[in-house]
């Protein structure tokens, strides 16, 4: 593999030991060639956009990758295939998707009242000099 001028190495789907197969007719998926892990599906209706397996992510605060990633709480991708096959799975992930969102939202109003107590601070030290 090489390097391109800045240094970097180029993203390529030939990258270690990633396989890549044809999974539908509108479809390749592509997996760690050692252990068989999903890495990337791809959807020949988006071309230059790749799904990546989450989970593989090395985020320090954990599986969520929350400092890279934003989540949609709103609603679950492909319920209408998730409900004939795992419907009490699809709905547990919808429950639990809505409650992370409702945490989420009361964790952000908490930071912001934080920040707005801090600003006050700093109008009442600059105020009192
Ligand atoms: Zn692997």
């Amino acid at each position: 593999m090489s390097l391109d001028k800045e240094g970097n190495q180029p993203f390529t789907l030939d990258t270690g030991t990633l396989k890549h197969y044809r999974s539908s007719d509108i479809a390749t998926r592509h997996s760690c060639g050692k252990c068989g892990a999903t890495v990337f599906w791809e959807g020949d209706e988006r071309p230059h956009i790749l799904d990546v397996a989450v989970g593989l992510l090395d985020a320090p605060e954990g599986a969520r990758a929350e400092s890279w990633l934003w989540w949609e709480t709103d609603f679950v991708s492909f319920r209408e295939d998730g409900m004939p096959r795992a419907k009490a799975l699809t709905e547990a992930l919808e429950s639990g998707l809505a409650a992370y969102g409702e945490h989420q939202r009361n964790r952000s109003e908490s930071l912001l009242t934080l920040e707005n107590l801090h600003v006050n601070d700093e109008k009442l030290d600059s105020s009192s000099k």
